[in-house]
């Protein structure tokens, strides 16, 4: 089975992909879903991240603060590191034993905005990119998250330049609007069919 992992910047259409993906039988892990997760239920976790930001970090209903972290990590980068170096490797160990139960299946994906930046991609396989022009994803943006364009330029800033990306990828998906993504997410999964029944 190959793990083939699937990123692209904020609102390039990563997740739209996943759930066309998901359709073909293809299971998806979704990374920065799974850490959110984890920051409430993993109570290693949440001791770590306690120990770190303070009682403040969750709410009286045991729901994550995510404004305080957030002011906290912005205004101190060694905070953004010790937050990293608690998150990335229990979604890393989470993320093997979600695979380790996937069955007969010839790829699984693992989904994440940030798979270039962490040095996951490392672990993967094979990687696919998902592209989109700069102004379409501030407007995806803007209206799927209610956001101003500034503040959504302001989160791009952030990750790492869309070239840079496709530089690493072995699979490029357009997602810019004059490309059906369909046919080029079926001519993928068929390569990785193929690929895994070589492997
Ligand atoms: P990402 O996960 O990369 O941030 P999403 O898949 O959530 O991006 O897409 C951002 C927004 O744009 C979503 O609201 C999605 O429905 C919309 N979107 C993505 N791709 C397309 C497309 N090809 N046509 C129309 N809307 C799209």
């Amino acid at each position: 089975m190959l793990k083939v992992g699937i990123t692209g910047g904020i609102g390039s259409g990563k997740t739209t992909v996943c759930k066309i993906f998901e359709t073909l039988g293809i299971p998806v892990y979704y990374a920065d879903d799974r850490a959110k997760m984890l920051m409430v239920e993993d109570l290693v976790i949440v001791q770590k991240l306690k120990a770190l930001f303070g009682e403040a970090a969750y709410f009286p209903d045991q729901s994550l603060n995510r404004a305080h972290l957030s002011t906290l990590v912005f205004q101190d980068k060694t905070l953004l590191h010790q937050l990293n170096a608690i998150i990335h490797p229990a979604v890393h160990q989470d993320g093997l034993q979600w695979q380790a139960a996937q069955k007969d299946v010839p790829y699984t994906l693992k989904e994440a905005a940030i798979l270039f930046e962490s040095g996951s991609y490392k672990t993967m396989d094979k990687v696919i990119t998902v592209f989109a022009n700069k102004k379409l994803r501030i407007a995806r943006v803007k209206k799927r998250d209610q956001l101003t364009s500034a503040q959504v330029e302001a989160r791009m800033s952030k990750q790492m330049p869309e070239r840079e990306k496709k530089k690493l990828a072995d699979f490029i998906i357009n997602n810019s609007g004059h490309r059906q993504l369909i046919p080029q997410i079926w001519k993928i999964h068929q390569q990785l069919v193929q690929l895994a029944k070589e492997a």
